[in-house]
C-alpha cells in the first residue's frame, strides 16, 4: 500500500522545520527530523488505516525536507532535484512569511499534543467541498479545531441567551435572516454561532470569549467556512449587502 499524499500541514511542519536545519542536519538521523516523523503520525488527518509500516518515518521525512533544498533558490550544493508542486507551492508561499509559517506550525504542534483532542479532530468530517480554490490556509487540523470548538453547546447557549435578552431576537449578523419570522414557532430561537478568531492565533486552551462569537444563519455560517482563512463576517456582510443593492 502506497502511503498518503503529503497533506498542507504535513507540507507546513515541514518547512517550518526546514528553515531551523542547515543542509548537513537534514537526514532521517538527526533527532528533530525524527520528532518531525513522530509528530506527523499523530496528526488527525490520515486514517490510520490507509498509512502502512513506514508512514512518514524518519527516512522518508528526510527526503521530503531535502526535496525543499532543491527548490530553495538560496541552496547551491549539489543534491535532490525532484519535488512535487505542491511542495514548491507551500516554500513559495510561506519563503518570505516565516513569522506566519512557524505561527501556524506552533498552533498546529500544540493541538496535536494533546491525546484526547486529537480523538475528537478525528471525529471531525472533512468538508465535502475543500476544492483548492478554497483551500485552508491554516491545514485542516486547524480547521477541524475550528468546528470543534464550535460543538461546544454551554457557550453558544450562553451567548444565545445574552443576545435575546438584549434585542429579543437572534438575526444573523451577516444577512439579518431571522429563523423564528420565516419558520415561526419553529425557528424560535434558532441561529449558529461562529468563532471570529482567526484559525492561527486560536488554542484549544483557551476559553472562548463571548464576544468571540457571531451569531449567523446557517447559510451565512457554510459561506463563511468556505473561505475560512480570508472572510471575516463584516466581510460577508458587506457582500450581502452589496449583492442586495445590485439586484
Ligand atoms: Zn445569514
Ligand atoms: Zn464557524
Amino acid at each position: 500500500m502506497k502511503n498518503p499524499t503529503w497533506q498542507r500541514d504535513e507540507l507546513i511542519l515541514a518547512l517550518d522545520l526546514y528553515f531551523q536545519l542547515e543542509p548537513g542536519q537534514i537526514h532521517g538521523r538527526n533527532p528533530q527530523v525524527e520528532e518531525l516523523s513522530e509528530l506527523l503520525n499523530q496528526l488527525p488527518i490520515h486514517a490510520r488505516e490507509l498509512r502502512n509500516k513506514k508512514f512518514r518515518n524518519a527516512n522518508g521525512v528526510g527526503l521530503k525536507l531535502s526535496n525543499f533544498l532543491a527548490i530553495d533558490p538560496g541552496y547551491t550544493g549539489k543534491g535532490m532535484r525532484r519535488f512535487g508542486k505542491r511542495d514548491q507551492n507551500v516554500f513559495q508561499e510561506f519563503a518570505h512569511d516565516r513569522e506566519r509559517l512557524h505561527r501556524i506550525a506552533g498552533q498546529i504542534r500544540q493541538a496535536v499534543g494533546n491525546e484526547e483532542l486529537v480523538d475528537q479532530l478525528y471525529q471531525i468530517q472533512d468538508e465535502e467541498d475543500l476544492t483548492p480554490l478554497w483551500q485552508v490556509q491554516e491545514g485542516k487540523v486547524l480547521y477541524k479545531l475550528h468546528k470543534l470548538r464550535e460543538r461546544d453547546q454551554s457557550i453558544i447557549y450562553e451567548k444565545k441567551e445574552l443576545v435575546f435578552q438584549e434585542m429579543g431576537c437572534l438575526i444573523c449578523e451577516a444577512c439579518a435572516f431571522d429563523f423564528e419570522r420565516t419558520y415561526g414557532k419553529l425557528g424560535h430561537r434558532f441561529i449558529e454561532c461562529h468563532h471570529t478568531t482567526p484559525l492561527a492565533l486560536s488554542s484549544e486552551t483557551r476559553i472562548t470569549k463571548l464576544e468571540e462569537l457571531a451569531l449567523v444563519c446557517a447559510n451565512c455560517h457554510r459561506m463563511l467556512h468556505r473561505k475560512i482563512s480570508d472572510l471575516t463576517v463584516p466581510g460577508l456582510r458587506a457582500l450581502v449587502m452589496e449583492r442586495r443593492k445590485g439586484a
